[in-house]
């Protein structure tokens, strides 16, 4: 500890006068309200223009959490990176939580939610570990910075700002006044009394208590070029006063873990529980080993991929509920329950190491949820998707809804067999192509029998009734001296071009009786 700054260096170190006490603020934001093991949670992403997949569980972990409690999800905008801030940034994390049903029920009493808005806030707090002489103002350059990392280095010290290299933390006022006439602003700085040497716990609600050396180092608290606060700092104001009960965040900050733990420790406040929660990998094509999904290199990282491939938002999160709480499953699988939103998350459970994320699997995920949707949903969905991100082609597809509620319709109604061949809206418009004649290709592979075809235009009559139908091919196909299959196979495939396909009564009376003659004619003489 060092001598405390009185209030009139404070004010000028800081630009102003700060603008509460820490009463006030405890006041300005009292414990909440909430039923017991009502859990508070934030998903606080950095605008950076790039929503993760990894960022997108975070939130639905948050968002879980609370709604399994009856608590409350905020979502946060840690902005206080305005070197990195990319415009339309936020407008990507709002969407992309409204189309993923990630809803937040933040109250304005504990706003603002951009920290960029918070500066009074933070600076009132960090004027009292001024005044208590825990923080102090930093004059050090960038170029004085870069000359104490290489003397550390030539010399084999860590590098740092710590004990004696912190050049300006145990400045005089006379020292400090003499900076700030001659213009410099200053950074705030941590000033730790931590030791390398002792160990601090810090409790993870997973992965229980955890020793790390403690934190000795001077980390900047407010940075000199906007005045703002690193996310260490920022994070604990917030979290504090947003009255967060439990963080969940990637694992990639439990380094930081120690000095986050001492910030709170000086503070005098009790720190919220932490859920530090695992990557998410993948199989690398090329090596075959597990690998952190990567923002360059897996298109699937970046969560606009799902939906502009036309993923089922709802089939994304059932996918990643899964990885968090992986009894969901089963128990889904057992008609316990029928979505995510209906399993209870365990915190214990929730994976500590590299959690995979499939694209396999989350076909499987995806077909299961089609498969519960009614026609209408389902029409609605491909069309809403193909309007914002079909091509031209799949806008065309979309224009007549009856025609496509007629083919969409095919092999759903009886609810023990749905047809489970829909995976995205994209395919799904892809598997249906063939109802479209500039969109039907005649399928050239295929070694057709024509004098089947032939016979069965001969008698064809498209207000047949199923039986009707099928008994003319039975016909055919016994006066032929084939198979009844062969008989159906014939016309699947001049029909639809393809071997395979839903209920081929149902998809010939979509078509239409004169859609039906074209195509077999055309089989026929060609
Ligand atoms: N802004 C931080 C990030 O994007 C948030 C970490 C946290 O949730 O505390 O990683």
């Amino acid at each position: 500890m060092r001598n405390g700054l009185s209030a009139d260096l404070i004010a000028r170190v800081l630009g102003a006068a700060p603008k509460y006490t820490l009463d006030e603020l405890e006041k300005k934001f009292p414990p909440r309200a909430l039923p017991d093991g009502a859990f508070v949670t934030r998903f606080a992403p950095s605008p950076t223009g790039f929503m993760h997949l990894g960022g997108l569980y975070g939130a639905l972990v948050d968002c879980k959490l609370a709604r399994d409690t009856g608590g409350v999800f905020m979502l946060r905008i840690e902005d206080t990176d305005t070197k990195r801030e990319v415009a339309s940034a936020v407008d990507i994390i709002v969407d992309s939580m409204h189309r993923f049903g990630l809803e937040y029920n933040d109250v304005p009493e504990y706003g603002p939610y951009y920290q960029s808005q918070r500066r009074d806030i933070y600076h009132s707090v960090a004027a009292d570990l001024l005044a208590r002489g825990l923080a102090y103002p930093c004059f050090l350059t960038a170029d004085d910075m870069e000359q104490i990392r290489a003397n550390q280095k030539a010399a084999g010290f860590a590098t740092g700002i710590y004990g004696e290299f912190a050049r300006d933390r145990d400045l005089t006022d006379d020292e400090i006044m003499a900076h700030l006439d001659n213009g410099e602003v200053p950074t705030i700085r941590l000033y730790s009394v931590g030791d390398p040497s002792k160990r601090i716990f810090c409790k993870d609600a997973v992965r229980g208590s955890i020793g790390f050396p403690e934190n000795n180092e001077d980390i900047v608290l407010i940075k000199s070029n906007d005045r703002l606060p690193t996310y260490h700092f920022a994070h604990l104001v917030d979290d504090h006063f947003m009255r967060t009960t439990h963080v969940v965040r990637g694992e990639e900050w439990l380094p930081s873990f120690p000095l986050h733990a001492q910030l709170f420790r000086m503070m005098g406040w009790t720190p919220p529980m932490y859920i530090h929660t695992s990557t998410i990998d993948k199989i690398d094509a090329e090596t075959g080993k597990q690998r952190k999904l990567s923002k360059r290199k897996d298109p699937e990282a970046n969560v606009a991929f799902f939906l502009a491939d036309g993923w089922p938002t709802a089939a994304v999160l059932e996918y990643l509920g899964n990885i968090a709480a992986s009894g969901y499953e089963e128990a889904k699988s057992k008609g316990q329950v029928s979505s995510i939103w209906q399993y209870p998350l365990r915190v214990k459970k929730i994976p500590i190491s590299g959690a995979l994320f499939d694209m396999k699997k989350l076909e499987w995920w995806a077909r299961e949820y089609i498969a519960t949707l009614s026609v209408p949903d389902l029409v609605r969905c491909v069309t809403d998707w193909a309007n914002e991100y079909g091509n031209d082609v799949q806008k065309m597809q979309v224009q007549n809804p009856q025609y496509l509620a007629a083919m969409l319709g095919i092999e759903r109604d009886n609810p023990k067999r749905i047809r489970k061949d829909f995976i995205t809206w994209a395919q799904t418009l892809g598997e249906v192509a063939y109802f479209w004649d500039t969109l039907y290709t005649k399928n050239t592979e295929f070694e057709f029998n024509r004098d089947v075809l032939a016979e069965f235009l001969k008698t064809y009559d498209a207000s047949d009734d199923k039986d009707t139908w099928w008994n003319k091919i039975v016909a055919i196909a016994t006066a032929a001296g084939v198979k009844n299959g062969e008989v159906a196979m014939n016309l699947r495939v001049a029909v639809t071009g393809r071997t395979n396909t839903p209920d081929l009564y149902s998809v010939m009376q979509v078509m239409g009786g004169d859609m039906v003659e074209r195509r077999v004619k055309e089989i026929i003489n060609g």
